[in-house]
């Protein structure tokens, strides 16, 4: 990363703001950037404030594998993910950066009958909903993939919609059009304590300075249980490390995002060459202290390399050029965390997001901002409710996520 995208940004803040944003990830910005579009549409400026405790790209919004996928086993999901991908197709014009995105698909691997009846039964939704998903043979993968060992592979789903982009001009792309449309940022300002006034709250910044809101969005992924535990707001999402590397570039020769959904490998090229892979980790280590551990193990490199070779011989001779983790901010139903606080009306939730918080953000940024600027509060909310869990009414329906 150059010096220039981890400088400090320092735009000048108000004494009291109508909404302050915790945390610039995708999260955070896009739902800023919309917020800010539909101010523009008004004309009216927008006091909106977005405080990051590290530099852009610091947390999983720049840490990830950048795939987007409309192969989801949830009806509601499919039909957000395929309002995501729509958006993405225009987003590098509007945000005026190029995101690298590439539409090579996604292939999804089954090894076992269960696998194979779960892309059976995707396949028969997407077909209703008019998602270009479908099924493949083991034979007609190689015409996808044909350095593929398919030996064990019963089945395979396919959709070439899907694709994959470079994380971190996304967030930068939010970031700056949203200040170009007025939103104020700061990053390397961490909000160390929120205090409830008579209306609103009053956020203290690292530094001794303070703010003031009307609301306030927890938009901290991982970290948001800090926020909420200070205020004694009780949500069951919790940190997962995730671990990933990329290698060196090599001549691209692989189109689709392929997951085998057995061992929860997944592997992508990106446009530079690189072959980006990452697994699930069972039985990782419990963290010794309450901080997110962000470190790197031998015990992830020894065992993705023998998933990946038993499924792509050729990775035999591939070399590691980095390896990194990020936090999964995990939901325990799967579904996000999204609108006003158990006890705290007026603070708002923006977690729980487990692995797929980027492909979801262009999509969710639009929605939670007209709830937030018109009342208008789209269906997908009534599930995501953070009251869902205290009321009973958490119901897991959704088996496509992987890690
Ligand atoms: C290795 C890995 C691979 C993944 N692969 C994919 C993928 O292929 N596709 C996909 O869709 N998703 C993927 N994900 C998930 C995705 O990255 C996340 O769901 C998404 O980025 C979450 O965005 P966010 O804005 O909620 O959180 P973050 O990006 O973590 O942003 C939260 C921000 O809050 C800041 N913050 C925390 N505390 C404070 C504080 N007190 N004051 C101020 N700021 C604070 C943090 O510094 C951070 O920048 C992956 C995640 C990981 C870790």
């Amino acid at each position: 990363m150059n010096a220039a995208a981890s400088s400090p940004v320092r735009d000048a803040l108000p004494d009291r703001a109508e909404l302050v944003i915790i945390g610039a990830g995708i999260m955070g910005l896009s739902t800023a950037y919309q917020l800010a579009k539909l101010h523009r549409a008004r004309k009216r400026p927008p006091s909106i404030v977005v405080l990051e405790r590290s530099y852009l790209v610091a947390g999983a919004s720049g840490r990830n594998g950048g795939g987007l996928r409309m192969q989801w086993a949830d009806a509601q999901n499919v039909a957000l993910m395929m309002r995501s991908i729509d958006i993405c197709r225009g987003l590098a014009q509007e945000l005026d950066i190029n995101l690298w995105f590439r539409q090579g698909g996604y292939l999804f691997l089954a090894r076992n009958e269960e696998a194979e009846s779960r892309l059976r039964r995707n396949v028969e939704l997407h077909e209703m909903v008019g998602a270009p998903t479908r099924l493949l043979s083991a034979r007609q993968v190689l015409d996808v993939v044909p350095e593929l060992d398919t030996r064990e592979v019963r089945i395979a789903s396919y959709n070439p919609d899907d694709g994959v982009v470079f994380p971190w001009p996304f967030v930068w792309g939010f970031a700056q059009q949203a200040r170009a449309l007025g939103v104020r940022l700061q990053t390397h300002t961490e909000v160390e304590r929120i205090e409830p006034l008579a209306s609103g709250y009053r956020l203290h910044l690292e530094g001794g300075r303070s703010i003031e809101a009307d609301r306030v969005l927890n938009a901290t992924g991982a970290w948001s249980a800090g926020i909420n535990a200070a205020l004694g707001i009780e949500l069951p999402n919790h940190p997962h490390r995730h671990e990933i590397l990329s290698s060196e570039p090599i001549k691209p020769f692989l189109d689709p995002l392929v997951v085998d959904l057995e061992s929860g490998l997944y592997f992508s090229q990106s446009t530079r060459g690189e072959i980006v892979t990452g697994i699930t980790m069972r039985d990782d280590h419990e963290p010794e202290s309450s901080d997110i551990d962000l470190g790197s193990s031998l015990r992830f490199l020894s065992h993705i390399a023998r998933q990946l070779i038993a499924l792509l011989p050729r990775a035999r001779t591939m070399t590691p050029l980095r390896q990194w983790s990020g936090p999964y901010d995990i939901s325990p139903d799967g579904d996000p965390i999204v609108g006003p606080s158990p006890g705290h009306p007026q603070l708002w939730q923006l977690c729980g997001f487990t692995g797929h918080g980027f492909m979801i953000a262009p999509v969710v940024g639009e929605l939670l901002a007209r709830w937030l600027f018109t009342d208008e509060r789209a269906p997908c909310f009534e599930r995501w409710d953070p009251l869902r869990f205290a009321e009973g009414r958490s119901r897991p329906s959704e088996d496509m996520i992987i890690g």
